[in-house]
């Protein structure tokens, strides 16, 4: 059964519709796999075995039946811990979530559900989504499966080390500041930020709700591009997502890009990357311009405040995000409280961890009325010249291309205590979330240890037919997505 679940969603899709492994057959062995090597890896908080088999019995039926299937019907996919799916705890790897049941499910997840997507399990993350490298969960790090030795990056790890090592072909993320796009590089797949209000954050844990995006992992442009088009769509219950109709991304994909024009960020180019990640951007060029592409150099000239800016205005949102969790509403409460003071501050000091604590007050510092001009408001307004950057970059390119990081993923430990290298990690991903833009990383070669190199593209708000069209193109020219993490 390795066999097929190697294979891509499509694939496997195609197969199921084809009767020739059902629905259930391939969950099972989905759950196997995560059985087998799950130990060593550390991408999944909890298995929603239960849910995944009752949701592939109800493909079969239909296929026993003829009917119609629903796209991506039967393929196993793995949740991030951060979004509810009823039946299973939430924990967004927080110990004040550790025993917290989803009372609703989330939109994305209904939407799941619906297309008959069997849901094998919740996927491990940063405490929070807070973290590049996963080893902020309160549970257990994850590691990557080219190299268990490595981080598989952040926050979304759990999810990416599931569909790099075939233990699901597709899973769910969430991108606040690089959440899918860093662990899909250092995992060698594919992984996607929509614009911001494509998909409903309804039922996703909150982090900072002006950026977070939900958005799909997958080891292959089109089955990303497939799960895009099942999670996407207006929602009521979400007033930032919006009112558009639920476009056919698979249609545009093989779209010749000749004339197309592509803007290679300058300033992520120059200084910082690795030799690797160099050769594997001018190899991207090079691809790109036998594609019939033209390719052009681009200054984002801000683009070096967009760290400051996020560490600012994310911080800011999470410490009124986290507010929420008080010992009172939800989660954990403190056994040993005299009063009620004491009860907010013991429940937070024992539930949330390091990384998260740091943050909460980082926000609130930047949020207080002494220095909300001096540094919540400047960043507002900074954003928005960052966001000027892209407009004017996008009047002369299509597209902008860069590493999504300028090294591969390095050994466990090595950041942990250096917070501001930890955060330099994200300096190609955030600025594409303070603008909202789609972005997306795809597989782009090796370095010299063999781990996976992450090629980014954007391109402006609301056109990801154009974003998939660009990445599918690269992904047909060479072979890389072709190389699966050997464990
Ligand atoms: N690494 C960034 C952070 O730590 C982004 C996280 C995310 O996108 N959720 O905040």
């Amino acid at each position: 059964m390795l066999e097929i679940l190697k294979k891509s969603a499509t694939e496997q899709s195609n197969a199921i519709r084809n009767k020739e492994v059902s629905a259930i057959e391939l969950t099972r062995a989905s759950l196997e796999r995560i059985k087998s090597v799950d130990e060593k890896l550390g991408a999944f908080n909890s298995l929603t075995e239960d849910i995944a088999l009752e949701t592939a019995k109800k493909v079969d039926e239909k296929i026993a039946k003829g009917e119609e299937l629903p796209l991506l019907a039967g393929v196993p996919l793995a949740l991030k811990d951060n979004m509810n799916l009823i039946g299973s705890k939430t924990t967004a790897s927080s110990k004040i979530l550790e025993n917290f049941v989803s009372p609703y499910n989330a939109t994305a997840t209904q939407k799941l559900l619906d297309n008959l997507i069997p849901i094998v399990g919740k996927a491990n993350l940063d405490e929070f989504a807070m973290g590049s490298s996963n080893e902020n969960s309160a549970f257990k790090k994850v590691h990557n499966p080219w190299n268990l030795n490595k981080v598989p990056g952040g926050s979304s790890g759990g999810s990416a080390a599931s569909v790099a090592s075939c233990e699901a072909a597709l899973a769910l993320g969430s991108d606040t500041g690089g959440s899918i796009r860093l662990p899909a590089s250092f995992c060698g797949i594919v992984g996607m930020k929509p614009t911001y209000g494509k998909v409903s954050r309804y039922g996703l844990i909150a982090f900072a709700s002006s950026l977070d995006q939900i958005g799909p992992f997958a080891r292959t442009v089109e089955d990303a591009a497939a799960l895009l088009e099942v999670i996407s769509g207006y929602d009521f219950h979400d007033s930032t997502s919006l009112k558009l109709p639920v476009e056919n991304y698979r249609n545009s994909l093989n779209n010749d890009i000749k004339g197309m024009k592509i803007g290679v960020v300058k300033e992520l180019v120059s200084e910082g990357l690795t030799d690797d990640v160099k050769k594997a951007i001018e190899n991207a060029v090079e691809t790109y311009k036998a594609l019939g592409a033209e390719v052009v150099e681009i200054s984002l000239p801000n683009l070096k405040h967009s760290i400051g800016i996020y560490y600012i205005l994310a911080t800011a949102e999470c410490s009124s995000n986290l507010a929420r969790f008080d010992g009172v509403r939800y989660g954990h409460r403190t056994a040993n409280a005299q009063n009620l003071l004491e009860m907010y501050c013991k429940t937070r000091a024992e539930g949330f961890g390091p990384e998260v604590k740091r943050r909460i007050m980082l926000g609130t510092y930047a949020l207080s009325s002494g220095y909300y001009d001096a540094y919540y408001k400047k960043a507002l307004q900074m954003r928005r010249v960052v966001t000027e950057d892209f407009i004017k970059a996008f009047a002369k390119v299509d597209a902008l291309i860069s590493p999504t990081c300028p090294n591969t993923a390095f050994d466990l430990g090595a950041r942990t205590e250096d917070p501001l290298a930890m955060y330099l990690t994200d300096i190609a991903t955030i600025s594409a979330n303070l603008a909202g833009l789609p972005a997306i990383s795809i597989p782009a070669g090796f370095d010299s240890e063999g781990m996976p190199i992450g090629l980014q593209i954007m391109t402006p708000q609301l056109t990801e037919a154009k974003l998939f069209n660009l990445a599918y193109k690269f992904e047909q020219a060479h072979d890389y997505y072709k190389k699966l993490a050997n464990i």
